[in-house]
């Protein structure tokens, strides 16, 4: 009996490394998502689709069964939780790393810390752990805007090169947690369709063995 696998991944950096991977295992593309309004994809093995969602919304479709696999940056794991998920293989693709950041040479503020960023979750969590006391904005983008304008003292966002920090007269300042992304399974399809889920991540960890030797 063929098992129809659903793959949900997020256009950018994450497609873009993925799909190697994916292709080394042994699953195409067809199109080009990129360049497509299409949602849903099929590939080159007829019992693999893949599926083009947000990068917040990937935990939710495998968490859900929508899916049963995908790729999630271990920032959005850390913010939105993956309690639920299995999170069988470090892809290590899309590297880059979550900072607090502030403006050049500033300060540190007097009272209470004002933190801007998407990531309120992990804000919370990083702040309270140093007994810290600081309001977390939430913000949906261009976090950077918000010390430049008096809406925030620091953020806290996903740093590659510095260089749209730097651009914004912003210094990265105390390092969170390395992020990469993380291949993630749904619970009930890694039992219902065990073999072929372990043959597939077992064929994307030799592809990320040899793509980092
Ligand atoms: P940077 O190279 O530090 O200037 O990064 C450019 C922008 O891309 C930053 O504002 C980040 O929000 C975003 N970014 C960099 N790396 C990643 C990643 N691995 N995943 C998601 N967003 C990223």
């Amino acid at each position: 009996m063929s098992q129809m696998l659903t793959i949900a991944l997020s256009k950018g950096r994450i497609l873009e490394d993925t799909l190697p991977l994916l292709a080394a295992a042994g699953i195409e593309m067809l199109d080009d998502p990129e360049k497509s309004r299409k949602l849903i994809f099929t590939t080159s093995d007829p019992d693999v689709r893949i599926l083009i969602v947000r990068a917040t919304d990937v935990p939710t479709y495998v968490e859900q069964g929508a899916a049963d696999l995908g790729v999630a940056g271990k920032d959005v794991l850390m913010e939105f939780g993956s309690q639920g998920l299995y999170e069988p293989l470090d892809l290590k693709i899309a590297k880059c790393k979550l900072m607090t950041a502030g403006p050049v040479g500033g300060a540190e503020p007097q009272g209470r810390l004002r933190v801007a960023t998407k990531f309120v979750n992990v804000a919370r969590r990083y702040y309270a752990e140093q007994g810290r006391q600081v309001e977390v904005i939430k913000l949906y983008g261009s976090m950077e805007l918000a010390p430049l304008v008096g809406l925030a003292d620091k953020i806290i966002d996903v740093v590659d090169t510095g260089n749209t920090l730097k651009a914004n007269g912003l210094e990265p300042q105390e390092l969170i947690a390395t992020i990469s992304s993380r291949l993630i399974v749904n619970k009930a399809s890694m039992k219902m369709k065990h073999a072929r889920l372990r043959a597939l991540i077992d064929r994307l960890a030799a592809a990320v063995e040899q793509r980092n030797n």
